[in-house]
């Protein structure tokens, strides 16, 4: 009967939906494989402004993956197989040790001593080597651990005692940690109130609503004040309108991030980016 027969197209849809999901996750796991191994991975790197100074106050770093057919892909599109199959680990380390030598060739060249704040995912964040990779990097570039951000998300918070145990060792080597997508998570108070960091980074859903829904006004607002009351820095992501900006403004927030200032840049137009701001 029809019903049956609905039923039953609605388990092929689903069953081809699957192959299809197999059939692409695998390929991404080759593809990713050959990309390491023939380093088809870039860095994109967007600016952070002071609200406080005015002045570019560090970066944040942003992957990107040049496929030979397909172009390049947003890390959206591959950080979570990554994460999946344990390729992020490969991925995670190249990306950081990249970030602390282009930061290092930067400052040589009299360009602002800011941090750089480098992403890093769960799976990296609880690798058990984690803080010896992480000091063996600063150490081989010679990069200031002052100048090394990390950005975790409250994720990492799965296994409390390990997380504390990072985050502690980190910090204890001088390195500083930022609390991504803050707001987004189920644990975000119990995270800050049991985690030692150094800044929280609001998440841009918020930052879209601002204008449009009181709510994210509210809870934009209140972590603003929760960040300073906790003696933190706070950041905005997202920022693409003067109306953002100024409601963060207006609200004390310290930094802000997005494209009304830049999008994401290959490393000589950041540089250029850089000095042309330098110079104003
Ligand atoms: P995220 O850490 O929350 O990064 C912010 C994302 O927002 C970036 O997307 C950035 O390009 C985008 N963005 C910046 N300003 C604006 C804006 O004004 N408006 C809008 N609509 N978007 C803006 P992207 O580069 O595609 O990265 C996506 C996510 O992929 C990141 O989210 C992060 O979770 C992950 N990711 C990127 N690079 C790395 C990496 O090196 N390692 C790891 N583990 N994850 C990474
Ligand atoms: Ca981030
Ligand atoms: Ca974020
Ligand atoms: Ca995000």
């Amino acid at each position: 009967d029809r019903a049956k027969g609905r039923g039953s197209n609605a388990v092929e849809y689903y069953k081809s939906n699957m192959i299809h999901y197999f059939h692409e996750h695998f390929q991404v796991e080759n593809d990713l494989r050959r990309a390491i191994k023939n380093g088809e991975f870039s860095l994109a790197f967007q600016p952070q402004l002071s609200l406080i100074t005015n002045q570019i106050c560090g970066e944040e770093v942003l992957v990107r993956w040049h496929h030979p057919d397909n172009g390049t892909i947003p890390p959206d599109k591959f950080i979570m197989i990554a994460e999946e199959t344990g390729l992020i680990v490969d991925i995670g380390e190249w990306v950081l040790r990249e970030a602390c030598i282009q930061k290092k060739q930067w400052i040589e060249k009299g360009l602002p001593t800011t941090p750089i704040s480098v992403n890093l995912s769960l799976r990296q964040f609880l690798q058990h080597n984690i803080v010896e990779v992480i000091s063996s990097i600063l150490e081989e570039t010679q990069l200031h651990p002052s100048l090394l951000k990390i950005e975790v998300t409250e994720s990492v918070s799965i296994n409390v005692t390990r997380t504390l145990e990072v985050l502690k060792q980190l910090i204890s080597i001088g390195v500083k940690i930022s609390l991504d997508d803050f707001g987004t998570g189920y644990s975000s108070l119990q995270y800050i109130s049991q985690f030692p960091v150094h800044e929280l980074k609001i998440d841009q859903s918020f930052v879209k609503n601002i204008g449009n829904r009181q709510n994210s006004e509210g809870i934009i607002s209140l972590i603003i004040r929760l960040a300073h009351v906790m003696d933190l820095t706070v950041i905005a992501e997202g920022v693409e309108t003067d109306e953002q900006r100024t409601y963060l403004e207006n609200q004390g927030c310290d930094k802000v991030q997005g494209f009304l200032y830049s999008k994401p840049l290959i490393s000589t137009e950041y540089e250029q980016f850089l000095k042309q701001i330098n110079i104003q």
